[in-house]
Formats: structure tokens, sequence, C-alpha cells
């Protein structure tokens, strides 16, 4: 019986990639293994599998009775419905701890560094595992999406230090002109529906009991929204009201500026306004150096839901 490995719903170049590295070094340690999504690759992720000749990985998004592996979430929220009938072998990820638990030990390798396959890469050493030279500048395309290029407080030492070892092995010389090209490919928004963009990198969190939607759009340069925002306030009005939320919120992260327009649509902006000790105007705002959902968004909206 094969085992699967995948990322998160709405998976990212992180989940993806890390599928297909987690999967390469365990079938080397002798473990039948396949990478799968949960979802749509990114306009992103696409350029790093056809820059070098990765194949997406298959779409399955049930697993009852299997044995899997996961990568870049350990969070119900972001995992198939039917989770909790298969059996986890292991999580290799980067974020808080999750609420997904098991009935049987597994292997876990989660650090707070800047990108699971930093992580992997890790695992790779450890294990004495050669990494191919695509598989590498994969591994190398995902860290600088996940870290922006190094510039995210979510980016490590060991996050730079691991993207020179593979930009080595993977005879990338500018691995950070290869970065810039990739977030231009990202930052792409004409022709997406409102609904492509609020959900292209979306997750959703319980909070006090509360659910809250939260996505990120990383750009090179915020004017690409300018005639957008009405288009994505109406749409996240929807998204509200469809899926019951407290609360949807939007970053627009300008990665040259290095920080977030936060648009918020809220049964309570206070709230908003408490975690960042800010007035929403025309409910937005502009949030200096924030570049992390994770690190510099979640860890303040929290507590404004949990107290
Ligand atoms: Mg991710
Ligand atoms: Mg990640
Ligand atoms: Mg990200």
């Amino acid at each position: 019986m094969s085992t699967y490995i995948f990322g998160h719903t709405n998976p990212d170049s992180d989940s993806i990639i890390g599928a297909i590295s987690l999967a390469y070094l365990k079938n080397q340690l002798g473990e039948d293994c396949i990478a799968t999504r949960q979802g749509d690759i990114s306009a992103e992720t696409e350029f790093i599998l056809n820059k070098f000749n990765g194949t997406t990985p298959e779409l399955k998004t049930s697993y009852a009775g299997e044995n899997v592996y996961l990568v870049d979430f350990s969070d119900l929220g972001q995992a198939p419905k039917d989770i909790k009938e298969a059996t986890i072998l292991g999580i290799y990820d980067h974020h808080k701890l999750g609420d997904l638990t098991t009935s049987t030990p597994l292997e876990c390798w989660i650090r707070p560094i800047g990108c699971s396959n930093t992580v992997i890469k890790e695992a790779y050493d450890y294990y004495n595992v050669e990494i191919p030279k695509d598989i590498a500048g994969m591994m190398l395309c995902a860290i600088l999406s996940d870290t922006v290029i190094f510039k995210s407080p979510t980016c490590t030492k060991i996050d730079t230090k691991v993207v020179k070892e593979l930009a080595k092995i993977a005879e990338i010389e500018d691995y950070k002109a290869l970065g810039m090209e990739m977030f231009i490919v990202k930052s792409a928004v004409d022709g997406a529906t409102a609904r492509e963009l609020t959900t292209r990198d979306y997750k959703e969190f319980t909070m006090g009991g509360e659910k809250l939607g939260i996505g990120q759009l990383e750009v090179v340069d915020l004017s690409v929204f300018d005639d957008k925002k009405e288009m994505l306030f109406e749409d996240m009005k929807k998204l509200k009201d469809e899926s019951g939320l407290h609360s949807v919120l939007i970053l627009l992260t300008d990665i040259m500026k290095e920080g977030s327009q936060l648009l918020v649509v809220s049964d309570d902006e206070s709230k908003f306004e408490n975690a960042f000790e800010c007035k929403l105007e025309d409910s937005q705002t502009w949030l200096d150096g924030v570049l992390s959902r994770k690190k510099q968004v979640i860890p303040f909206i929290q507590p404004q839901f949990e107290k």
C-alpha cells in the first residue's frame, strides 16, 4: 500500500514542492510514497514545476483508510475532510501546532523556521540522502517564496544557509533574481476573478469559537489592486456570508515596500483596530513592515478573540 504525502488545502508552492521533495526522500529510504495535492496549483507553483521539470502531484481529496504524511500544516481546517479516518505517519511543518491529533505514534519534524522545505532539507541531511538537481531547484524556490526572498520575519539563518546549499546543487548562481522572477509571476492579477484573488492564498482559522478567513496576496507593486479593491471587498462579504465567518481579512502585501494593506470585512472591526493599534478607514489600513500572516497577524488577532 502506498503512502500519500500532501500539503494544506489551497496548496501554495511549499505544500506542492514539499510533497514532491519529501516523497523522493521517503522513496529513497525504501518507503513507497506518492506526492498528492488537495487543490489547484498556483501560477507561481506552475512556474517552479516548469522551470525544474517537475510533475504536478495527482489531485486527491479523500484519504480514509490511507497512510499519510502531512507537509506544511497540522490544522484540521486545512486537512482533507476524512483525515480522521487516515493514519498520519508524520508531519513536516513550520507553523504553530494545529488541532490534529493521532491515535498512533508519529514522526514529527516541526521547526520554527521559514519553510517546510527547509525542514525537509534537514531531513535529507539527517538521512544522508543526495538531493537531485531539479528537486533542489524546486525546494530553493519554495523557500524563497515562503520567506519572501529572505525579507519575511519568519526567515532564519537556517533558511538562508539551506538556500545557498540548494543553489549549489541546482547550479543556480543568482537565486535572488530567480526569486524576483517568481514573484513577478505571482503578482499577475489581471484576468483573475474576485474569488480567485480572495482565495488564492486563503486560510480559515477558529479563534475563541469564531471562524475567520484570512487571505494574502503578495505582489511586487500594490498599484495592481488600485481598480480591484471594490471587487475584493464585495467578494469578501460574499465569502463571509457563505461560510458563516465572523471576519474575512485580506492582506495585500507589497514585497518591495515591505508592508501590507489590510482589508477587513467583519462583525466587529474594533477587534482588528485593537489588535494592530490602528484606526480602520473605509475598512482598511496600511500595516508597515507586516509581511507574515503567521508571525505578524495571527498572534495579534487571536488574543482579541480568546480573552
Ligand atoms: Mg503554506
Ligand atoms: Mg510553508
Ligand atoms: Mg506564504
